[in-house]
């Protein structure tokens, strides 16, 4: 057992959950896990060998040659595979398309959460906030906060075209629902389990979205069995 305490948030891609989860863990003094990203460096890294990830066999040869590593510091956030620093090249169109042929592998499954495990264990803060999917259900499901961040799918594919800009706004609804439909027939990230606090962002801004995060966190650290 590890005495770190982990905050655990899902939701779908677009609910600000990666840059609400980092300034969470940055306000809390936490570490801060993004686990797509290694969802994503293991496509990238397929699909520099020419590999498709469609391929589950070509996806499990990579996995078991991947030399990955991942800054918990949200301050300092980059992503490595081994000496490539991909922390940009994971968030290019081509990665984001082809990551869900990798999410779907299982035996993919078991060895990144293994690994999200030991980089939670392993922090030096008092605590880590770690996102993705399957957090609340799979990774952490005894972590004493477990949160579902969600928001309107318009507003979700209207923040993921803000943040790509020079994209057609139609063709990144487009790629992130048919990303969405896929991931969701792996994992429900749609739906909160039992236990399991919703943060809707629909409504809110970037600083209400945080303050409504870390009022969950609180109110779980003070009061963990009740409301
Ligand atoms: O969160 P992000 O959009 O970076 O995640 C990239 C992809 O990684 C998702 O579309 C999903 O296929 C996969 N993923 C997952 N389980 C997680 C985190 C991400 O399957 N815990």
């Amino acid at each position: 057992m590890t005495d770190v305490v982990i905050v655990a948030i899902d939701g779908p891609a677009g609910s600000g959950k990666s840059s609400v989860s980092k300034q969470a863990a940055r306000e809390l003094g936490y570490g801060y896990l993004d686990t797509g990203a290694a969802y994503r460096a293991l496509a990238w890294h397929v699909l520099e060998q020419g590999a498709d990830t469609a391929d589950a066999d070509a996806v499990r040869a990579a996995a078991s040659r991947f030399p990955y590593a991942i800054s918990l510091d949200p301050d300092q956030y980059w992503v490595r595979v081994g000496e490539a620093d991909v922390t940009e090249a994971i968030r290019d169109p081509r990665v984001s398309s082809a990551v869900s042929g990798v999410a779907r592998v299982p035996e993919v499954r078991t060895q990144v959460n293994a690994l999200f495990r030991q980089l939670a264990a392993g922090s030096d803060r008092p605590g880590v906030v770690i996102e993705g999917r399957d957090i609340t259900t799979v990774v952490a499901p005894d972590a004493p906060v477990r949160i579902l961040l969600t928001a309107a799918p318009e507003v979700r594919a209207a923040r993921r075209s803000a943040e790509l800009s020079g994209q057609d706004a139609a063709a990144v609804a487009a790629a992130l629902h048919r990303r969405d439909a896929s991931d969701s027939t792996v994992v429900d990230f749609l739906n909160a389990a039992d236990g399991v606090e919703v943060v809707d962002s629909t409504d809110l801004d970037f600083a209400q979205t945080v303050a409504a995060v870390l009022g969950v966190i609180h109110q779980k650290q003070e009061s963990p069995h009740g409301r």
